[in-house]
C-alpha cells in the first residue's frame, strides 16, 4: 500500500526539531504523496523549521503562536487560498516547576497556560482552519495517558490532556456534519525536547519498555503511520476516538511476573 494521502494538503503544527513527534508525522505524510505545511512558533524556531521543511520538500513554512489571534488570523490569510485536507495539533506547553513539584502546588497561572496552549489551541486551530477543508477532511492531536491515570510529574499537563481529549469529543460531533473527524493518538513516551521537561522521564521509559505487553518503547514512526492511517480514506469511519500507540502499556494493571 502507497500514497495513501495523495492529493491531500496536511497542515502540521508542532514541528521543533527532528525529534518532534510532529516531524514523524510529516515525513509519513510526505512518503505517502501529501502536500505539506508546516508551522512553527517565533523567530527562535524559524530558521530550524525552514531548514527541515525543506527537507521533506513542504510547500509553505509559517508562523504561528497558538497562543496569539492575530497570529492565528494571519496564517488563515496566508493560506486561504488553498483547500485543507488535513490538520495535525501536536502542541504543548507547561512551566517546568509544574511538571516536577506536588500536583497541589499547581499556580493559577501555570494551571490555565498549561490548558490555553495544550487544550484549548486545538478549538482555536480547529475553528480558523476547518473552513479551509471544503471537502472534509482529518483534524488529529496528540495525547498521552496521564489524561486518564496519575503518571509521576505529568501533573497539569496530566489535566490539560484529559481536556484535550474531552475537546476531541465535542468537536467530532460539531465538525462531523461538515465530514471533518478529529481524533487524537495517545503516544507512549518518547524522549522530545517537551518530554525532556518532565522530572524523571527516563523512568517511565524504563518503566514502559519493562512492563508494556510488547516490552519495549514507542518509535514516533509507529506514531506517525497511526497519523496517516486516521488522515486516509482507511480512517474515515473513525472520530472523537482517542486511539493508544503505545506498546500496549496502557492495559496493564500491574507488572506481569517473570
Ligand atoms: P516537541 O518536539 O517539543 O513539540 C512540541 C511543540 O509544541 C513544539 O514545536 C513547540 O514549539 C510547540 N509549541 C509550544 N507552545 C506553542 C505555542 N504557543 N504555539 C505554537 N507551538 C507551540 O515535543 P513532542 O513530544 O513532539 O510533543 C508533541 C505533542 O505530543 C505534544 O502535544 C505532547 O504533549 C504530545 N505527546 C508527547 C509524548 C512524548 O512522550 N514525547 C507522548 C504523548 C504525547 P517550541 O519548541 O517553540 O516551544
Amino acid at each position: 500500500m502507497s500514497q495513501l494521502l495523495a492529493g491531500k494538503t496536511a497542515i502540521v503544527l508542532g514541528v521543533a526539531n527532528k525529534w518532534s513527534i510532529a516531524y514523524a508525522i510529516a515525513e509519513a505524510y510526505r512518503r505517502e504523496g501529501a502536500r505539506l505545511i508546516l508551522t512553527y512558533q517565533g523567530e527562535r524556531l524559524k530558521a530550524t523549521v525552514e531548514d527541515l521543511g525543506k527537507e521533506l520538500g513542504a510547500a509553505l513554512v509559517l508562523n504561528c503562536d497558538v497562543t496569539k489571534e492575530e497570529e492565528l488570523a494571519a496564517l488563515v490569510t496566508a493560506i486561504s487560498g488553498e483547500k485543507l485536507d488535513v490538520i495535525v495539533h501536536s502542541i504543548a506547553f507547561a512551566n517546568r516547576e509544574d511538571l516536577s513539584r506536588p500536583f497541589l502546588e499547581t499556580s493559577r497561572d501555570g494551571y490555565l497556560l498549561a490548558q490555553e496552549v495544550s487544550s484549548y489551541s486545538l478549538v482555536s486551530v480547529s475553528r480558523a482552519l476547518a473552513p479551509l477543508m471544503t471537502e472534509g477532511g482529518a483534524i488529529l492531536t496528540l495525547s498521552y495517558l496521564g489524561s486518564v491515570r496519575v503518571i509521576p510529574n505529568y501533573n497539569v499537563m496530566g489535566v490539560a490532556k484529559a481536556a484535550l481529549e474531552a475537546c476531541v469529543r465535542y468537536l467530532a460531533s460539531d465538525l462531523g456534519a461538515r465530514a471533518i473527524r478529529v481524533n487524537a493518538i495517545s503516544a507512549g513516551p518518547i524522549k522530545t525536547a517537551s518530554a525532556r521537561g518532565i522530572k524523571d522521564f527516563s523512568k517511565v521509559l524504563d518503566g514502559v519498555a519493562a512492563i508494556s505487553p510488547l516490552r519495549r518503547n514507542t518509535d514516533p514512526a509507529e506514531v506517525a503511520d497511526t497519523a496517516v492511517f486516521l488522515a486516509s480514506h482507511l480512517g474515515r469511519g473513525v472520530t472523537g476516538n482517542v486511539v493508544y500507540v503505545d506498546a500496549g502499556f496502557q492495559v496493564m494493571g500491574l507488572p506481569t511476573p517473570d
